[in-house]
């Protein structure tokens, strides 16, 4: 028999406790949550069931509101850490970034540049000023070496140019013994050699530094290349070698030297007449696409092991001496070829395999691209 039951714990069903110990339940009831808690009371001869209960369903709802916040919090508070972390590395590491950028654009050519100073004094700015500091110290060097290739050569050309006329005059003389003869003919051969390597040497050491001031004029690669034709044929015939000559219908138009570009073909048809058996064939494009035009030098000859073409365009390196007998060669013609390719910023590239002949590739900016310059007046015949 209930005594007394408050309104509010109309619902709330009764719990049978342990004699002398109480007992806790968590009971819904009608979709509110109640904590009630019971026990066995003896007043004299009677024994009664007290029960107490909470209503507990606002402060359950604020539980599971609170858990939904966090379930849902944490992972987007982490994604949002994340993204906060990622933007402020990036932020703290561009400066090096860009000292990483600045100092990987600079090589030989362009060893006057220096990387920027932000005037912050932080270390990034001392590193920064360092490594300027070290760029001067090794361009300091640069010219110097340049300067003294440059210097020497000049000095050599006079000795050796005279050395040859000497040998030149001596050969003519009348009767000469043929041991006599046989040695200025060698001392001519070799003085020959020398005055290229000369030549040579002198280009490469005034390549490196002479951009700026290097006069470019509007070409048109057909046209540069009909220009050397009649040399490198007279080359070809005299090593019976036939050299062919497939021009571009349309119009090539480059910014450029017209002496270099020259230089760089007859360097690639000098190479290609040397390295071709007689009876070979040596053919001469002009290409031309949307941004770029080149030319391209193939020949049927001994080609080139794919071991040796990260080599090539280093100076001196000439493939193994057996395969290039002495021949005029320096090793320095493809370097040379490299320097002034990059004067123009083109690219110079290599296909052959050994036995398979060889095919190189001059790629340049179109004028009409890059300087945007109206080529049809001027170049349409
Ligand atoms: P070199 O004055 O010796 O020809 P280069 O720098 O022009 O010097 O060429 C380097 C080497 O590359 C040459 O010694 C030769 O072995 C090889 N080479 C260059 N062009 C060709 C070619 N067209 N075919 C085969 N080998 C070549």
């Amino acid at each position: 028999m209930i005594i007394y039951q408050p309104d509010a714990m109309a619902g709330v069903t009764s719990i049978t406790p342990p004699p002398g110990k109480s007992r806790r339940e968590s009971l819904v009831i009608q979709g509110r949550s109640w904590r009630t808690i019971s026990r066995f009371a003896d007043v004299g001869p009677y024994t009664f069931l007290i029960q107490v209960a909470v209503d507990q369903t606002e402060y359950r709802e604020l539980i599971t509101g609170l858990a939904w916040i966090l379930i849902l919090s944490i992972p987007l508070a982490g994604l949002l850490a994340a993204a906060a972390g990622y933007w402020m590395s990036g932020r703290a590491l561009y400066p090096i970034h860009q000292i990483t950028e600045a100092t990987n654009s600079i090589d030989g050519p362009s060893l006057s540049r220096r990387l920027p100073l932000l005037g912050t004094n932080d270390e990034l700015d001392r590193l920064s000023a360092t490594i300027n500091r070290m760029l001067s110290r090794i361009a300091t060097s640069y010219e110097r070496i340049a300067q003294f290739t440059a210097d020497a050569s000049h000095e050599l050309r006079t000795p050796v140019a005279l050395i040859r006329s000497n040998a030149e005059l001596l050969l003519m003389e009348p009767g000469s013994s043929p041991g006599m003869l046989r040695g200025l003919a060698d001392i001519l051969s070799e003085s020959t050699y020398m005055t290229r390597l000369i030549g040579d040497l002198l280009t490469l050491a005034r390549s490196g530094n002479e951009d700026a001031s290097i006069p470019m004029e509007l070409l048109e690669l057909n046209e540069s290349v009909r220009g050397i034709l009649d040399r490198a044929r007279a080359q070809a015939m005299l090593r019976n070698i036939k050299l062919e000559y497939l021009p571009q219908d349309q119009v090539v138009p480059l910014l450029g030297n017209q002496a270099m570009v020259e230089r760089i073909l007859m360097i690639l048809i000098d190479n290609a007449v040397r390295y071709t058996s007689p009876g070979g064939r040596i053919w001469i494009e002009t290409w031309v696409t949307a941004e770029h035009c080149g030319f391209a030098v193939h020949d049927t000859g001994i080609g080139i092991a794919q071991s040796h073409h990260e080599h090539i365009f280093e100076r001196f390196f000439r493939v193994d001496s057996a395969r290039t007998p002495r021949d005029g060669g320096s090793g320095l013609g493809l370097s040379i070829a490299k320097s002034l390719v990059e004067i123009h910023k083109g690219t110079i590239q290599l296909e052959s395999e050994i036995g398979e002949g060889a095919r190189f590739e001059i790629a340049f900016a179109r004028a009409d691209i890059v300087h945007g310059v109206t080529t049809e007046h001027q170049l349409t015949h």
